[in-house]
């Protein structure tokens, strides 16, 4: 069954009636760019073909309910009690269910952007087919099909960047998740067969043809679906290293220096600091050149720039784990164009660009070197660059 229709049913069984619309929002991979965000870096996601679907009606009350084929409750509140019950204080978990805060969020942080708008009272189901915590930003789709579905339903007429802020301040401030705005603007701005080249201080944009499909080559997603307990306090040491590199430098972000700037880094700060900032440098410069190689040489000519980002993130940033080792090594032993883990760290999901042809054969090969390791069998699966919101029915 599709999320669409899973969407649709959930709706009908939950509510008794049919929805107004179905909208839809993507997931996303990230291509290159890792911890450059918050260090107001670059970043070159695409929007995949997985797609979170909200089912959504007004319902003619002051409510707002919301129902998830992922939870057995349905949540409800009144639309003006949710000034009380975000933000949600830093370091609490959120007054309501955690996964209803990326909904009933998105409705609150649209009615602060729109305290004028009439914003009346709705039925909400959601389903989705992006797999939940395997660093494909679930919560990026959940965000974009929620703000898309009011922006309509409420007559709000915002933009996909303003919407992307608006998921941004939901997970950051109702959930109270302190993450960038990557997964927003990937999801919102997806297009077929592009990447969405973002410059995450001043928010611009480019899409960027990957060139994957005339070349016959398909992105391999290797989830490992493991999740290392260390990796909230490990992103928070790794933001307090860059804010430090950066400090040290005297600048306002890494983003401000480059790889010219390493040598005077190497002498300024001690050995951990200098190699997390390291990596921030030439991360950056790499998804540059990812993007030069992408226009000028086509797809194929990016392998090596995601052999050097997965080297980077596992000696310099320190945040792979052994099974996303496994999984890049084996998938380039076994003929990989080029692999690198992605998101942030600690588990997770890699990536493996490869021909269409050796997709069969590196998918064997990594499920083999798991089984051989004793892991968890990993979940592998091609992705493709594809659109972002849209209404459905
Ligand atoms: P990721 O975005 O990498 O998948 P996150 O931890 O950022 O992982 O977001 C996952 C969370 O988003 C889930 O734990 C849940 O709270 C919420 N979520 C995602 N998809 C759904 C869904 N279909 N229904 C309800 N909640 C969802
Ligand atoms: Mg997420």
């Amino acid at each position: 069954m599709t999320a669409s229709t899973a969407a649709r049913e959930q709706f009908a069984a939950s509510y008794g009636r049919e929805p107004e619309g179905i909208w839809s929002a993507p997931g996303r991979v990230n291509l290159i760019g890792e911890h450059t965000d918050y260090n107001e870096g670059y970043v070159l996601p695409f929007a995949i073909q997985h797609r979170t679907c909200a089912a959504v009606a007004l319902n003619g009350t002051d409510d707002i309910r919301v129902e998830s084929t992922f939870s057995d409750s349905q949540v409800v509140a009144h639309l003006s009690d949710l000034d009380g019950l975000f933000p949600t204080p830093a370091g609490e978990t959120p007054a309501v269910p955690e996964w209803s805060a990326y909904v009933l969020g998105i409705a609150w942080a649209l009615r602060m952007l729109r305290p004028d708008a009439p914003a009346p009272g709705v039925d909400i189901a959601i389903a989705s087919d992006v797999p939940v915590g395997a660093g494909l930003s679930s919560s990026a789709a959940i965000e974009g099909s929620v703000a898309s579905a009011l922006n309509e339903l409420w007559d709000l007429g915002l933009d996909p960047v303003t919407l992307a802020q608006v998921g941004r301040k939901a997970e950051n401030e109702a959930v109270g998740a302190p993450t960038g705005i990557m997964d927003q603007m990937a999801s919102m701005l997806g297009q077929p067969d592009a990447a969405t080249f973002l410059d995450c201080r001043t928010l611009e944009t480019r899409s960027i043809p990957t060139g994957f499909t005339a070349a016959h080559l398909e992105l391999l997603v290797i989830d490992t679906r493991v999740s290392h307990a260390h990796s909230t306090g490990g992103y928070r040491e790794r933001r307090e290293s860059c804010e430090r590199g950066a400090e040290l430098l005297g600048i306002r972000a890494l983003r401000d220096a480059g790889i010219d700037d390493l040598p005077r880094a190497a002498e300024l700060m001690d050995d951990v600091t200098f190699r997390r900032v390291r990596h921030i440098l030439t991360e950056n410069q790499r998804v540059l050149d990812t993007v030069d190689a992408l226009t000028a040489q086509g797809p194929r000519a990016i392998g090596d720039l995601l052999v050097a980002s997965h080297a980077s993130m596992r000696d310099d940033f320190e945040i792979s784990a052994v099974e996303l080792d496994v999984a890049v090594d084996t998938a380039l032993a076994a003929g990989a164009i080029g692999a690198r883990m992605t998101g942030g760290g600690f588990g997770g999901s890699a990536i493996a660009l490869v021909e269409h042809d050796a997709v069969e054969r590196v998918t064997d090969a990594v499920e083999r070197a798991f089984a051989d390791a004793g892991f968890t069998a990993p979940h592998i699966f091609p992705v493709s660059p594809s659109a972002g919101p849209r209404r459905d029915a």
